[in-house]
């Protein structure tokens, strides 16, 4: 499908309201026009559902787009319906529905109104699904969150292994998309092989946050007073402080109370109720730092969040970017703040310790690059960048010198030193 430029910036204003693509999406969507296989890697945020919506939105035929969570979906779904006055526009395609909604779904597909049928890898594999798929008219298969095809990556589902046979039972030529905000080489391999892509487009943006200061401190007992220093000195900014367990962050947060600083706990372990009162204090600024598990994060889209503390060392550099990564959305400054202690290691190799075999080797070789990174005197941005695969200049680069170790290069008398210690 040849289109215009002119049409295509038409159409993103129609479809969604935009005045321009942001990064690479322009090309991506041509990519997709023109029936290519194509692989789309940009960090969270970059903007990757618009890469496949708007050529949907666009063709004739219906996008079948994988994804994992039903949450996800429903909100995809809920804003496409939300642009256009077709509610069969969208739909979702899952085991909830009752026999008159598919009904509903699979004539608005044979009827062409579908554009966007969003569907978990387990309902593709129902004999009935691929069935009905084969029959009608597909325009591509999307493959959002694609790293979860991989064991390398922060999510892996054995069901995603099984796309690739099923997207060749629905029909010979679909071209397949993926994309992916992991951008570890590893990673990348194994999509393009699972997916049978090799010769897919690629498409991958930097990863590179310019605005996000990097710095690693030894971790020692007074860990809290420090995290407290720091705090104060950044008084009445928004802040994530991470820990490792729950206890961990209870306990934290009472000090941070007890000290005078506006925090709250967050952890899978309270009720939703309190997780979601805690969350909103946090979004409209009651509460000034959130301590908390990784559960807290995933789709918190605060963007002037100032600082992100690890109160414990992370278990890969993919987690560490993901979760710093939640500092500065705004392009304002982002104070990235490790606590590494060689202990700590040792605890995340602990929690492993009842995995399977090959688990437990992954886990391994990403810890190796945890403790490589907390340890390194080069630019903490450079060796982030390098593994993702991407060359970066700290002399040239932007942000080259928003880390403690290049603003305060140790000298080698005090790097060993601190070893010895
Ligand atoms: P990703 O899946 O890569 O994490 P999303 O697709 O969720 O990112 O998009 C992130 C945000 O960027 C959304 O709020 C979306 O509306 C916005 N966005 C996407 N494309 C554009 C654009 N061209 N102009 C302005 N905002 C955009
Ligand atoms: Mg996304």
């Amino acid at each position: 499908m040849l289109i215009a430029k002119s049409d295509l910036h038409s159409a993103l204003k129609k479809n969604f309201g935009f005045n321009q693509f942001k990064g690479l999406q322009e090309d991506v969507v041509e990519s997709i026009l023109s029936g290519n296989h194509t692989f789309v890697i940009m960090p969270t945020g970059g903007g990757k559902s618009l890469c496949y919506q708007l050529p949907a939105l666009m063709q004739e035929g219906t996008a079948i787009v994988v994804s994992p969570l039903i949450a996800l979906m429903k909100n995809q779904v809920d804003a496409i319906r939300g642009i256009s006055n077709e509610e069969g526009i969208a739909h979702v395609l899952n085991s909830s529905l009752n026999k008159t909604e598919v009904k509903r779904v699979k004539e608005d597909i044979v009827n062409g109104i579908t554009k966007l049928l969003y569907v978990a890898p387990e309902s593709l594999t129902k004999e009935e699904n691929v069935e009905f798929l084969r029959s009608v008219n597909i325009s591509f298969m999307a493959i959002d969150e694609a790293h979860c095809i991989s064991e390398w990556g922060h999510d892996f589902r054995p069901e995603y292994r099984n796309l690739r046979q099923i997207i060749s039972r629905i029909g010979d030529n679909i071209p397949i998309i993926g994309l992916t905000a992991t951008a570890t080489p590893k990673v990348q391999e194994d999509i393009i092989k699972n997916l049978g892509i090799n010769n897919a487009k690629t498409f991958k943006a930097s990863f590179n946050r310019p605005n996000l200061y990097y710095e690693v401190r030894p971790k020692t007992k007074n860990v809290d007073v420090d995290i407290i220093r720091f705090i104060k000195q950044n008084e009445g900014k928004s802040g994530i402080v991470y820990c490792l367990s729950r206890k961990r962050v209870e306990e934290l947060a009472q000090v941070l109370q007890v000290n005078g600083v506006k925090a709250v706990p967050y952890h899978a372990g309270l009720d939703a109720k309190s997780r979601s009162s805690y969350q909103d204090k946090f979004l409209m600024e009651d509460v000034d730092v959130v301590v908390a598990t990784i559960a807290f994060g995933m789709g918190i889209d605060k963007p002037d969040v100032r600082f992100v503390i690890h109160h414990d060392i992370p278990k890969s550099i993919e987690s560490y970017y993901q979760e710093t990564g939640r500092a500065g959305r705004d392009g304002g400054e982002g104070h990235c703040l490790a606590y590494y202690a060689y202990k700590d290691i040792e605890k995340l190799e602990k929690f492993m310790s009842g995995k399977p075999v090959a688990e437990q080797e992954i886990g391994q070789a990403l810890l190796q690059e945890v403790i490589a990174f907390a340890e390194t005197s080069i630019s903490r941005r450079k060796f982030i960048l390098h593994y993702f695969g991407e060359e970066f200049d700290n002399e040239t680069g932007e942000g080259g010198d928003m880390d403690d170790n290049v603003r305060h290069p140790k000298n080698k008398h005090e790097a060993k030193e601190e070893v010895v210690v």
